[in-house]
């Protein structure tokens, strides 16, 4: 089984965890990106992976940076299931087609611009057809039920204590006889969180894949922070400014109602005049009514004593934009609560902007703030901001209340790993590099457990007994070019022990290249001509031993008239001409097409299913653009896609198909072991550590592609690459890390 992190991973936003086992994949989570640009590109474009091919889709909770690509993968053909509980599902309808707003509003504005320079329009990542479309393919689950949903995999899900509906996700997966337990953390709530439930405790898994938001900070405790913010409401109150709460629309806001509410009752603070700036805010304060059985029983105590947090005197909820614009000319005295919670998007800019410049002012921020956004240049004390363009001064009070995070803080997550009886592996994800890294050092040290930091696009194998990174040590990223573009498969003893694929398939279309794209492999398909003749010849009934005239009779060029098969197979992959002969000597021994031959007798028995030759009028599926780098510039190269494959060269393969392929030739399934020391004659070599090694390479413009193995060690490497930068250096480091082990 293996697990690839495609997002969330030394980050926070764009959870999205993929696994494969059997013949299955499965997401987990399918988030939008948030912050520095480089994340936020991953939102555009193509998925690392074929929509189509997806088995089924698990959704831990409605926050955007969850489930905000779902529309996306719906868009790109997945048909199937999604998995979530029915309170996540309620919340998807206002999040995601709220989301789709968004993208939309913002290429409309951004195509007026473009419109009058007369450039190019942008497609919206997703529209509102997209979103509804996605929620008709959510499946409802209840908590604490273990439903099967594909063949060898089970799931349940238990109550995170996140936001309402959130879900830890446990995943059961049966292959090859073994039964290996996952646990997906997806948001882990705070303890003692207003509303919703603490978070379920589990005791056995063979893996964790936990969050870290929190993971190297402790939050102020209940009394403490309820105490603070009524001192800031009552501060600000006092001198007569407005209060503004960025908050999340979903759960934050809420919360805080909440807290609110109590210390109102509790006489604590003045009652307030209190606005809900925020439509979806309202809609999903209007969900959570629904759905009062998950509350916790402090709340329900509250309901039942109609002291609703949802509901008081003085408490308005604003719909339309001009309700919304009336609020700026409120100077003072009233609390307003609006989106977005970083202040990066949304309502709250408006109100920021025409609240900053007020000395009587205070601005309270209780979510996280990442770096680069609006919240943070507020928190870091930030004297003069940007806001739609114009410069704002800050002369409002910015005051900071961690204690309000629906997220778990280091006390609370470490309880919660605490709880396990033994796991094999903990990955630490969803967080920034200093949480994810500092959080792992502490599970290390505290907890004495095994722990990864995976990196994004790290795939791992997992296996009932040992975790297998994919992405092994010495392969760190340092040792790839960040111009390299393709694909990497390293193999040991039968394992794939890396696996990685890197920069675009299509620029202009802006398609990712996957572990499974299909590459141009140039010259370097000589090793299937050379194979191909070998065959056909063990077929015919002749030994390598044959002269080729007794085979070819008249018509032979000249230089050729002397050797026998053995001797052109060894010359062939060094001129196109005894390329070019070999073909013809198999289309004379079958009677068949060379490039059908090739197919039928070997690639269809390797199995390589992805592998074939170019032909005039088919492009296959997946298959990348070369570039060649001219004046340092990367020129998109139409011959690397060759018009007619042959003997000579012109054939495309995956790098999985490239492993069948030495596979079957090794294990003597395309031609017998007599004849395999003079087929891979022409193409042996010594590796670093003096072993024999078997190398097929191919090097033209916009195609670079090497694979090598070394039998006596069942190492393998290879490397294929729509570019010509970067794939000699990773395979010369390859080659090193291999020789060490
Ligand atoms: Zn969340
Ligand atoms: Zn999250």
């Amino acid at each position: 089984m293996q697990l690839e992190f495609l997002g969330a991973a030394e980050t926070v936003s764009g959870s999205c965890f993929l696994l494969r086992f059997g013949t299955y994949q499965v997401l987990i989570d399918c988030g939008m990106f948030h912050g520095p640009k480089e994340l936020r590109e991953r939102n555009y474009g193509g998925f690392p992976f074929n929509p189509l091919e997806i088995d089924a889709v698990i959704l831990t909770h409605a926050h955007i940076d969850h489930s905000g690509l779902l529309p996306k993968l719906v868009k790109h053909g997945y048909p199937g299931p999604i998995y979530a509980t029915e309170a996540t599902a309620d919340l998807c309808t206002i999040m995601l087609p709220d989301s789709a707003y968004i993208q939309e509003a913002e290429v409309e504005r951004k195509n007026r611009k473009l419109a009058r320079q007369g450039q190019p329009l942008l497609e919206p990542i997703y529209k509102r057809e997209d979103a509804d479309q996605t929620l008709k393919q959510f499946r409802p689950m209840i908590y604490d039920e273990v439903v099967p949903i594909l063949p060898g995999l089970e799931i349940c899900m238990r109550d995170a204590g996140h936001i309402l509906g959130a879900a830890i996700v446990e995943v059961w997966v049966e292959e090859d006889g073994s039964r290996i337990k996952i646990v997906f953390s997806g948001d882990i709530g705070n303890l003692d969180q207003p509303i919703v439930q603490d978070p379920t405790f589990l005791q056995d898994a063979d893996y964790v894949i936990v969050e870290s938001t929190y993971g190297t900070r402790y939050h102020e405790d209940r009394e403490n922070r309820s105490a603070r913010l009524a001192e800031v409401v009552r501060d600000t109150m006092a001198r007569g400014g407005n209060l503004l709460i960025p908050a999340f629309a979903l759960g934050r806001t809420q919360d805080l109602l909440h807290e609110l509410r109590r210390l109102m009752d509790a006489g604590e603070i003045p009652p307030l005049k209190v606005y809900v700036d925020s439509p979806l805010a309202t809609s999903a304060t209007e969900i959570f009514r629904k759905h009062r059985s998950f509350f916790d029983y402090e709340t329900r105590i509250m309901l039942e004593e109609g002291r609703s947090p949802f509901e008081f005197a003085g408490l308005h909820y604003t719909q339309s934009v001009e309700e919304s614009k009336r609020l700026n000319s409120i100077t003072g005295g009233a609390v307003i609560i609006s989106a977005s919670g970083m202040c990066d998007a949304g309502r709250i800019k408006h109100h920021l902007k025409h609240n900053l410049w007020r000395r009587e002012a205070a601005v309270l921020l209780i979510g996280y703030q990442a770096e680069g956004t609006l919240g943070r240049q507020l928190q870091d004390g930030a004297k003069l901001v940007r806001i739609h363009g114009e410069q704002v001064v800050v002369r409002a009070k910015i005051h900071t209340i961690t204690g309000f995070s629906a997220h778990g803080d280091k006390t609370a997550l470490m309880r919660w790993l605490g709880e396990f009886d033994s796991v094999k592996r903990v990955f630490v994800v969803h967080g920034d590099k200093d949480a994810v890294h500092g959080f792992a050092q502490e599970i290390e040290e505290s907890l004495g457990l095994p722990v990864t930091v995976p990196k994004l696009d790290e795939v791992f194998e997992l296996t009932a007994n040992a975790v297998e990174r994919l992405g092994v040590a010495g392969l760190s990223e340092a040792h790839v070019d960040p111009e390299f573009s393709g694909v990497v498969k390293v193999w040991e003893g039968g394992d794939q022990i890396f696996s990685g694929a890197y920069g675009l398939a299509d620029r202009r279309f802006g398609v990712s290249n996957t572990p499974d794209t299909r590459f141009a492999m140039g010259p370097g398909s000589s090793f299937f001509t050379v194979t191909a003749a070998a065959s056909a010849l063990n077929q015919s009934g002749y030994t390598l031993a044959v002269p080729l005239a007794e085979i070819m009779g008249e018509g032979m060029p000249d230089w050729a008239l002397s050797m026998t098969a053995a001797e052109l197979l060894e010359e062939a992959p060094k001129r196109n001409d005894a390329l070019e002969l070999l073909g013809a000597l198999v289309e004379k021994l079958t009677g068949e097409e060379f490039i059908k031959y090739t197919e039928s007798k070997i690639f269809a028995p390797a199995g390589m299913e992805k592998t074939g030759y170019f032909r005039l009028d088919r492009l296959p599926e997946g298959t990348a653009t070369g570039y060649m780098l001219i004046d340092e510039q990367l020129i998109e190269n139409v011959f690397a896609v060759p018009i007619q494959g042959g003997p000579a060269g012109g054939a495309y393969t995956t790098a999985a198909d490239l492993h069948r392929f030495w596979q079957a030739l090794l294990a003597g399934r395309i031609i017998p072991d007599d004849m395999l020391c003079d087929v891979l004659k022409p193409f042996a070599g010594e590796a670093l550590n003096g072993l024999t090694s078997y190398t097929m390479q191919g090097q033209a413009p916009g195609i670079t592609m090497i694979s090598t193995i070394v039998p006596a060690l069942e190492q393998e490497v290879t490397i294929l690459s729509n570019g010509e930068k970067g794939a000699w250096d990773l395979y010369n480091d390859l080659m090193a890390f291999l020789e060490k082990r």
